[in-house]
């Protein structure tokens, strides 16, 4: 037996046959094709109809939106003019393989060049010309394999595309060897609720075909797992599902200290599955995400109607609405489409509403007449806040409108740095640790060869979050969390010692994030918090409360063991 750690999304736990996702190939040699015209040309024939009908195939049984993908690209395998361009090389005198690579990226430079929707479907083509290429080689073709039986998925990382696409029946578990825990990959696992352990270095040992125990929960991969671990892991498993299906109860600590679990939502039509999984209101509804396409500011009516409908699913409850928030990772053109060196650095958030005041006004107004016709206890806040004054200018501007709670994001260190002065004018406070992150560690979280420094679980990002913890309580002024962080169930302990009294999350996150909270009290968050401040890095940071964690004595009977 040998065991494998990386970071642990959730605390899922699942078994099962490892099969490894094909690496991309390399391009193929332009060399002179020795088995003549009519050899290569049929050859790329009989690879171009497999790969077609498999996509077909692959199409038929995911159905939906996936359908239409796949539908699209096996017709693109075998558009005419992309045949034709593969025979002129073929005639030339090239492999099959060549004429294939080749042609296909002329094809790809030609669609880039169109821009718009063509030019988004380049991408699509190295994946159809990586799968011909596949056929002809007689290998793997790269992507999800599609083994025929449920497995664990061990790669490198996963494309969007790979994401979108996974088979949640066939797919017991995702382990990889790349990204960390606020990675594409690590996201859409949390959300989709996949049990995967992430940053696996030495991942690539795993082999297809063994089986291994993959424990979200404590981070590790088990090679050769005894019959014991094994049964020990599906009784876990099952214990979870069970705790899962079982009617929520509101967040707490195990010595009762409420901690109000929220929904981080961006549509109105989430808002069902958010209360099905037992969120006790929403903690961040985000609503640039309802117009990112939009080239005009959304009219008072059409904004009213959405709002609307997101406050009517929560009647009595708290709904935190974030006013739009513009710039960089989440562009607005009606808001900021000036070209800027540094976005994130730019005219973005709160900055850009108050370049545009009449769109920021034109928001409180359909969010006070969507108030009035519902029942549910309306927050508004702002995002990007840095300083005292635009603290005094958003809160007083939202009092104007009758909006009887407002708030600010801390997200920028010199906020959270003030914080006692900023929550002396805002009713509360819900820490954007996404963004505080990306400022406190000058890394953009959008680049990922900076990821490495976007960790939540950083002491100089925690101990801002002390600031703010710290200044709430002085002032009984709330304070949330909204940003990724509050998802990672350990974390979410290590933020409430810090003073968080709300956590919002994903809705897929809200079970394990409940159940981690039932197993502390408030001092042990604390003291959970203070090993956490006293690290060097993040990564010793989480594996100092790991280890904190494991030596303190559970305080439920543990749901998920
Ligand atoms: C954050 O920055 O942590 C946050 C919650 O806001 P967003 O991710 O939308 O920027
Ligand atoms: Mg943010």
């Amino acid at each position: 037996m040998s065991e494998l750690r990386g970071v642990g999304i959730g605390l899922g736990v699942a078994q099962g046959p490892v099969v490894r996702m094909a690496e991309a190939m390399p391009a193929p040699e332009n060399t002179p094709s020795t088995a003549g015209a009519e050899t290569e040309r049929a050859r790329v024939r009989e690879a171009v109809a497999t790969v077609a009908r498999e996509l077909n195939e692959r199409g038929e049984a995911a159905g939906g939106a996936a359908q239409e993908v796949l539908e699209a690209q096996a017709m693109i395998a075998e558009d005419p003019t992309l045949q034709d361009e593969v025979d002129t090389r073929i005639d030339a005198g090239a492999t099959a393989e060549w004429a294939v690579h080749d042609a296909f990226a002329g094809f790809r430079a030609t669609l880039e060049a169109v821009g718009g929707y063509l030019g988004e479907r380049a991408a699509d083509l190295d994946d159809i010309a990586q799968r011909v290429l596949a056929q002809l080689r007689g290998v793997d073709a790269p992507g999800v394999p599609n083994p025929g039986h449920p497995f664990v998925l061990v790669a490198r990382d996963l494309a969007p595309a790979d994401t979108a696409l996974l088979d949640l029946e066939q797919v017991l578990a995702l382990v990889t060897t790349d990204g960390g825990p606020t990675s594409h990959t690590a996201i859409l696992a949390r959300e989709k609720g996949i049990v995967a352990i992430v940053g696996v270095g030495v991942g690539a040992q795993l082999v297809t075909g063994e089986t291994v125990i993959v424990d979200a929960a404590s981070g590790v991969v088990t090679r050769e797992p005894t019959e014991d671990e094994k049964a020990r892991a599906a009784q876990r498993a099952a214990a979870r599902q069970s705790a899962e299906a079982a009617p929520p109860t509101p967040g707490a600590l195990a010595d009762g200290t409420p901690v109000a679990l929220l929904a981080n939502l961006g549509k109105p039509a989430d808002a069902a599955d958010a209360v099905v999984r037992g969120a006790e209101g929403v903690g961040l509804f985000r609503t640039e995400f309802l117009f990112l396409s939009s080239a005009q500011a959304p009219t008072i009516a059409q904004q009213r109607e959405s709002y609307r409908e997101l406050l009517a699913a929560f009647p009595g409850k708290k709904v935190v609405v974030r006013m739009l928030d513009a710039g960089a990772d989440k562009p607005l053109a009606f808001l900021n489409d000036a070209h800027e060196e540094n976005p994130a650095l730019g005219l973005r958030g709160l900055r850009a509403l108050r370049a545009s005041e009449d769109i920021l006004r034109e928001q409180l107004t359909a969010l006070a007449e969507a108030d009035a016709e519902t029942d549910a206890d309306l927050w508004v806040m702002a995002p990007m806040v840095a300083t005292v004054e635009e603290t005094i200018y958003f809160t007083g501007l939202a009092r104007e409108y009758g909006l009887r709670t407002a708030g600010v994001m801390v997200e920028i260190p010199a906020s959270a740095l003030l914080a006692d002065r900023v929550l002396a004018h805002a009713d509360f406070a819900s820490i954007g640790t996404n963004d505080l992150t990306q400022y406190t560690m000058a890394a953009d979280r959008m680049l990922g060869s900076v990821a490495g420094f976007q960790d939540p679980w950083h002491p100089a990002v925690l101990r801002l979050v002390r600031e703010v913890g710290d200044a709430g309580a002085r002032l009984d002024k709330p304070v949330g969390i909204c940003g990724e962080a509050a998802a990672d169930p350990l974390l979410a302990v290590v933020l409430v010692g810090l003073g968080a009294t709300s956590l919002s999350m994903a809705p897929s996150a809200l079970a394990d994030v409940r159940h981690a909270l039932s197993e502390r009290t408030l001092s042990e968050a604390r003291s959970l918090a203070e090993a956490a401040l006293a690290a060097d890095d993040a990564s010793a940071a989480r594996t100092a409360v790991a280890t904190l964690a494991a030596e303190l004595p559970l305080h439920k009977k543990e749901t998920t063991s």
